[in-house]
């Protein structure tokens, strides 16, 4: 049973942003756009299988720069000439994959919780739809009819709600309800619900939650971009530990760098034992399994590899995450060669692929005092930590 996600993008929402520029799905949050962290958690959430976004027909390429590629994204459809046509678009290019649910949320909220996911597949169990909403919280003034805004009367809010999005419910109950609406004469509706109401689907309201505010005014951005620079990072601290042994050869490839050497190390890859323990370390701190199973040495593609591939790979699993590296730490533990002339080297070459300043990066090396297998130069260890900051909300 798939769950699917429709984010609609395809309007132009130039009301956040200045005349000059695009629509603000577009806008940046911190290094990443709106529509991004919109789409994000759906991405990351283990009950959504797939994601139809749905665009404006001018904004191709601005979609293409925006969105990093992941499977769960299906290739783009166009939207229509309002919410409800777009939703429908979305609703229709889902078709070939018949999903069970299907929850429709708005490309200009950035800040959707997990949880609130969660909440709506839950209530979908015993309701063919259920939307995020907000019970109402200010005191509400209708006005009169006069030019001047004077206050007509104050209206009850005991039972009102303001409708967010997602809006979650069985697939073919609401594209079938957006098939009937499209033909008919009322005014456009402005979210799902309220389709669903017409086909008198039952909708749930699920209490949703107040970070998850709709993008509409330059306020609203300047805000959003305020939440997103002060969110609290958390360190994550990760450990690796590799050990090859020396085997007939002429050099040693060490953090990178060619290092002449009576013997090299055997090993499946080029055998850089310092970069393979930290890309552990990487690996360790954001908790995702360790080289050999990314990279299982029973593959024959990665013999004779360069190991800046296991390294680069591993910091793209920290950027998945959203997350950034701090500084990370190598010792090399070895009687020779002497690893001092070339430690700027290693240095300079880990913060090129890491993509760290060069101060963020510590090599060192150490001799066992003769003692134990790299005292008797039988082959090099290498240890290391690496400090991963990740958003902590
Ligand atoms: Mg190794």
């Amino acid at each position: 049973m798939t769950n699917a996600a429709v984010i609609v993008a395809a309007g132009r929402g130039s009301r956040a942003t200045a005349a000059t520029s695009g629509p603000k799905q577009y806008e940046l949050l911190s290094d990443k756009t709106v529509l991004q962290h919109s789409i994000q958690p759906f991405l990351d959430h283990q009950s959504i299988d797939l994601v139809q976004v749905v665009i404006h027909p001018e904004d191709q390429s601005l979609y293409d720069q925006s969105v990093q590629a992941n499977p769960k994204i299906l290739p783009v459809t166009v939207g229509g000439a309002t919410r409800q046509a777009s939703v429908l678009c979305g609703l229709m290019a889902l078709q070939s994959t018949q999903p069970a649910k299907v929850l429709i949320h708005d490309a200009a909220r950035p800040f959707l919780k997990p949880s609130t996911i969660d909440q709506l597949l839950s209530a979908l169990k015993t309701s063919p739809g259920a939307i995020s909403a907000l019970p109402v919280s200010d005191t509400l003034k209708s006005q009169t009819s006069e030019p001047t805004a004077k206050i007509a009367a104050t209206i009850d809010r005991s039972a009102l709600w303001r409708a967010l999005t997602p809006q979650a419910f069985n697939y073919q109950a609401i594209l079938a309800a957006h098939q009937a609406a499209s033909s008919s004469t009322d005014l456009p509706f402005t979210d799902d619900a309220s389709i669903a109401e017409a086909a008198n689907i039952d909708v749930a309201l699920v209490e949703g939650d107040p970070h998850n505010f709709k993008i509409t005014t330059p306020g609203d951005l300047a805000l959003a971009r305020q939440l997103v620079a002060a969110r609290p990072l958390e360190p994550r601290v990760g450990q690796g530990y590799d050990v090859h042994k020396f085997t007939e050869g002429s050099h040693v490839t060490l953090c990178g760098i060619d290092v002449p050497h009576t013997h090299k190390l055997d090993g499946h890859s080029d055998a850089d034992v310092a970069m393979h323990a930290l890309t552990d370390a990487i690996l360790g701190a954001i908790g995702d399994g360790d080289i050999g199973q990314h990279f299982p040495p029973t593959d024959e593609q990665w013999r004779g590899a360069a190991s800046d591939i296991f390294l680069k790979d591993a910091v793209a699993r920290v950027a998945a995450k959203d997350g950034r590296l701090s500084n990370v730490d190598v010792t090399i533990v070895c009687e020779a060669p002497k690893i001092g002339p070339h430690r700027e080297a290693m240095r300079a070459e880990l913060a090129k692929i890491i993509g760290i300043e060069i101060d963020r990066v510590g090599v060192k090396a150490t001799t066992s005092e003769r003692l134990g297998f790299t005292g008797r130069r039988e082959g090099i260890a290498a240890m290391a930590t690496a400090t991963v900051l990740l958003s902590s909300d």
